[in-house]
């Protein structure tokens, strides 16, 4: 029988697991087993499967080999010396100072 198929994301499912890997994450930085260099990595909540109510804590950078291998994603207390994720909180740093220092554009009603 030829037809289409639906898919039914079991994200219900998923929403423990994703918040079990929020709790491990909280306060920590991360080291991706699978990924060549060990650096420690800053992690951030990014939408796991695009889906906000599945936020998973994963490098800062973007290093993704662990993206379908949550596995490989070591939890660390150790400081962040990865040189993107450093740089990125640099420039988050500058662009929060930017913000505050610039103060209101305008004035609403
Ligand atoms: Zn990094």
């Amino acid at each position: 029988m030829i037809g289409r198929v639906s898919t039914v994301w079991p994200v219900a499912a998923l929403e423990g697991f994703a918040a079990e890997l929020r709790r491990l994450g909280d306060g920590r930085n991360a080291r991706v087993r699978a990924a060549a260099a060990h650096h420690v990595h800053q992690l951030r909540l990014i939408p796991w499967m695009g889906r906000a109510e599945l936020e998973i804590p994963l490098p800062q950078c973007g290093t993704s080999a662990s993206f379908y291998d949550l596995s490989a994603i070591e939890f660390t207390t150790e400081p962040v010396d990865c040189d993107l994720c450093l740089a990125q909180a640099e420039l988050g740093d500058l662009l929060l100072e930017a913000g505050a220092a610039q103060g209101v554009l305008f004035e609403l009603p």
